[in-house]
């Protein structure tokens, strides 16, 4: 039987990083891919570095914001290296965010989201529609509010997954496509390695669970599938039209800084389905051409459908599962591309043994409590 020091199932944005993190610090480390690297939620992910935006009210609201702002701030860092190892260019753009108000009602929604922001220390301004139109003349007359988050950054997530790819190799990592994990491999008491759908068995002293929404299905996670519909539009005259990323209440468009233009995304609970239908499209190119009018005459690129892993409590379960020898990295939801350079760096610490934040552990009572 093949023997490997570390197994990691699942080849989205979080299981690449934490093999590219893992072999860089000499672990012996095999990556698992049941179809083609990143064609899960990572393939769909519009790619906003967002922890501001993206920032919830209560408790778990709270903490992940403060992940989120740790691994934006490691993402300079990791974009860069990445950049390096891999000999691709770095497509991390730090255009910041502006959130919009088409009306009263949700401008008074935005003033709320304001206070909050602003209590918490967290840098946000205020701009009424006249100043958000000077720096982005492309949205409409109509506009009410809005507020301008600077800090915040974007990049391509199958870019940087075809990046991770190439480093993860050099590094040393053994990375197999079109190869299921069918089971955990159980010996001794102890999660011992995997049982591939072809019947083969390897055997490892750590195995990393990063099968995004279908985690659940290898062990007992708390981990759903929350669809999201998205499409792609790209301005045939290059880029321009916008900047920054444009978010609403219900979307939000992302320049990817080439002419192409992400507009997303529906949250649908509907288990495994991914049918691509009519509403959900239509009431987003709607809800994005009523702010962004120039939109509606851009070419459509692509549509595309994601699973997005969802816990119970929003928040990732990260680090040592029940059973010994199995880490969990599952349950990132809207922010896993966000997350990654973070993931990354908890994973390898846990397997040297560091403990990892209390709001992350896979054995925090929130996710089971909430879900019964
Ligand atoms: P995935 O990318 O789903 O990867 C899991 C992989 O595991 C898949 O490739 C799958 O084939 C593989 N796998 C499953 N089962 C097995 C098995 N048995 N054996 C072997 N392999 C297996 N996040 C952000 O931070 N910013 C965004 O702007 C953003 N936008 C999004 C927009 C949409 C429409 C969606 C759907 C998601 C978005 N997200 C965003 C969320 C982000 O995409 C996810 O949190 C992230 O991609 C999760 O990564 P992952 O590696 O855990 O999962």
């Amino acid at each position: 039987m093949d023997r490997h020091e570390l197994i990691v199932i699942g080849g989205g944005v979080i299981g690449l990083s934490i093999a590219w993190r893992a072999a860089q610090r000499g672990v012996g480390v095999t990556l698992l891919e049941r179809d083609g690297f990143a064609c899960g939620a990572t393939r769909a992910a519009a790619g906003m570095l967002a922890p501001v935006a993206e920032a919830d009210f209560g408790q778990s609201g709270r903490a992940l914001l403060g992940l989120g702002r740790d691994s934006l701030a490691a993402w300079p860092a990791f974009a860069d290296e990445l950049a390096q190892a891999s000999g691709m260019p770095s497509r991390l753009r730090h255009d910041g965010t502006l959130v919009l108000a088409r009306d009263r009602d949700e401008a008074e929604e935005l003033e709320r989201q304001l206070a909050y922001r602003q209590q918490l220390g967290l840098e946000v301004a205020r701009l009424l529609a006249r100043r958000a139109r000077e720096l982005e003349p492309a949205l409409t007359p109509s506009l009410r509010l809005a507020l301008e988050i600077p800090g915040e950054a974007s990049v391509d997530p199958r870019a940087v997954c075809e990046a991770l790819v190439i480093a993860a190799r050099a590094a040393g990592a053994q990375l197999r496509e079109h190869c299921e994990v069918a089971a955990l491999r159980r010996h001794g008491g102890r999660v011992a390695g995997v049982v591939l759908r072809d019947g083969d068995e390897l055997e490892s002293d750590h195995v990393v669970l990063a099968a995004g929404a279908w985690s659940g299905g290898l062990a007992d996670v708390p981990i759903r599938p929350v669809k999201g519909q998205i499409m792609r539009l790209r301005d045939g005259a290059g880029p321009g039209l916008v900047r920054r990323t444009l978010r609403f209440d219900g979307g939000y468009v992302v320049p990817r800084g080439d002419g192409v233009y992400v507009l997303g995304a529906s949250v649908e609970e509907r288990g495994f389905d991914c049918a691509v239908t009519a509403r959900p499209l239509y009431e987003l190119l709607r809800d994005c051409a009523e702010l962004i009018p120039g939109l509606l005459d851009l070419d459509v690129e692509e549509i595309s459908v994601g699973l997005r892993p969802g816990s119970p409590d929003n928040l990732p379960l990260i680090g040592a599962a029940d059973e010994a020898g199995l880490i969990l990295a599952c349950g990132h939801f809207r922010n896993g591309i966000l997350l990654a350079p973070l993931t990354a760096q908890l994973v390898v610490d846990a397997l040297a043994g560091a403990p990892l934040p209390a709001a992350i552990a896979p054995g925090r009572d929130a996710p089971h409590e909430v879900l019964a």
